[in-house]
Parts: C-alpha cells; structure tokens; sequence
C-alpha cells in the first residue's frame, strides 16, 4: 500500500534541535525523520515525501516530545516557511534570536522590531493563495493577546513603540491574508505582477457586462430582480475565485492577474448588493 501524505496533517516538530530541521539546510534531515515516523505508525505503507511537500507537512503536523505520536495542533505557531530567514539579534539581551520562534519576543521576553520579511512569511504561512483562515485567526488571536498595550504598562516607551508597531503589523497582515481578493493582489505584488490602472479596463466585454450588472441593479424595482442579480453575481465570484486559485497553485501569475481584476469588479457589484440590502432594513 502507498500513501500520499496529506497536507491536512499537522506536524511540527516541538523541541529545538527538531525545530531546527525546518532550517532549509536541514530540510532533508526532515524528510528522512518524517519517513520513519510514517513509517513507524502506520506499518506497511510505502512513503514517498518530496521536500517540498516535506516542508507542508511540516506545517501541518505535529509530533510530541518523544516523536511517538501526532497532536493535533491548535494555534499552528510561526515557523513555517522553508526558505532561511534572516539571522536577528534581540535589541535588549544582544542574543542572536531564532528567526522562526522568536519572530516577535526573544527567549528574554522582549518585544522585537518588526522583521523586515513578506506577510506570509510574518504569519508562519507557506506562501500560497489558499490560505487556512481559521488558523490565520488564531494566530492573530494569539498574537494581539501577547501584545495587548495592558501588557505594556509599566514597560519602557521603546517596549511600548516596538508592540504597538508588531500589533499594527500583524493586523494588517491579517487584513491582506484573511480575504481572497486582498490576498490576490499581495502575491501579485510580491511576484512584479501588480494590477495597473490600464489593464483593469483592458477588457472591454468583461466592462460591459459589468456596465449591465450595475445598470440592471440601478433600475431595479422588486426585491427579486436584485435576487437575481446576487445569484448571478455570487456564482461569477465563485468562478472566477477557483480561476484564480488555480492559476495561484500553478505560480501562473500572468494568468492569475485578468481573473484577480475580474474578481475586484465582481465584488464591487456584491458590495452594492449588500449596500441595497442594507437599506431594505432600515
Ligand atoms: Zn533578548
């Protein structure tokens, strides 16, 4: 029997010698841990983890102290991405910090300044359009917990700067990731494919039935017609959401980008749905 190692599973290795697998250098050391853990719990199955793969169940699984089992892991913590990032060193104990686990609190218990590294990376994520949501929240939830200002009052002023800047940070983390369409356009950015003024009326035929859309929702007169109208919209939403994911997961940027406009627009029809809703209530 062969098994294809799902990306479902949790694993992160707990203690910092196993932590440190996830280093890039290491990653093989990784993926022949991983192998025989597999292995060992479920006897008989032919393993096949490529490294990169390696590093999404890395992301996904969790193995307890010992190595004995998996656990399933609730805030998915903040040391996800394969590639090194920059060594760091704590501004108050002048300890070189592990650039995973001590991404905004050195071991010391002080408060970092921000890392200069991409959003993904900030929030522990592979960088991918499809991002898990739920464990993005707890992460923030996690997070703005640590950072809350009441946990600053009778810190230094620098302590206080450095938290409300980590805070505001990972909030607008947060905002970019948690939504498909603002998360869109941040990969796009990352990957010198940003949506420019010209390509978002390039196509003219998408712009008219754009044009209908909104014209047909303006002389709109029963609550059904705008019924609709919703329907047709939330299933083009729909559409072009998978479009995007799909050419997301192929790294086909050019591709993704036509869709990523069309989405932008869609939802700009969706908002004046939900606008004219809205108004019915009040
Ligand atoms: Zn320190």
């Amino acid at each position: 029997m062969a098994a294809s190692i799902g990306v479902r599973l949790f694993c992160v290795f707990r203690r910092p010698d196993h932590l440190c697998l996830l280093k890039s250098k290491l990653v093989n050391a990784a993926q022949t841990r991983l192998i025989q853990v597999f292995q060992k719990y479920t006897p008989g199955m032919q393993i096949n983890v490529d490294v990169h793969q390696c590093c999404d169940i890395l992301h996904h699984l969790k193995l307890n102290q010992s190595g004995r089992g998996f656990m399933s892991m609730p805030t998915g913590k903040y040391l996800h991405s394969c590639e090194a990032l920059p060594e760091r060193i704590c501004w108050k104990c002048g300890r070189s910090i592990d650039p995973y686990l001590e991404l905004f609190f050195c071991k010391c218990g002080v408060v970092q300044t921000p890392a200069d590294i991409n959003f993904f990376k900030l929030m522990g994520l592979k960088e991918s359009f499809d991002v898990d949501v739920a464990n993005l929240s707890h992460m923030l939830i996690d997070l703005q917990k640590r950072l809350h200002p009441d946990k600053y009052q009778n810190k230094s002023d620098t302590e206080k700067e450095l938290a409300e800047k980590q805070s505001s940070l990972i909030n607008k983390a947060y905002t970019t990731l948690s939504k498909p369409l603002p998360r869109a356009i941040y990969l796009l950015d990352l990957h010198n494919h940003s949506i420019t003024e010209e390509e978002e009326v390039r196509n003219l035929e998408f712009l008219n039935e754009i044009m209908e859309l909104n014209e047909a929702l303006a002389e709109a007169t029963q609550v059904e017609e705008v019924d609709s109208l919703e329907k047709k919209v939330l299933e083009q939403l729909e559409l072009t959401l998978k479009k995007m994911s799909e050419a997301f997961r192929r790294h086909d940027y050019k591709s993704a980008k036509p869709n990523v406009v069309k989405y932008q627009y869609y939802i700009n029809v969706r908002d004046k749905i939900k606008q004219y809703y809205r108004q019915l209530m009040i």
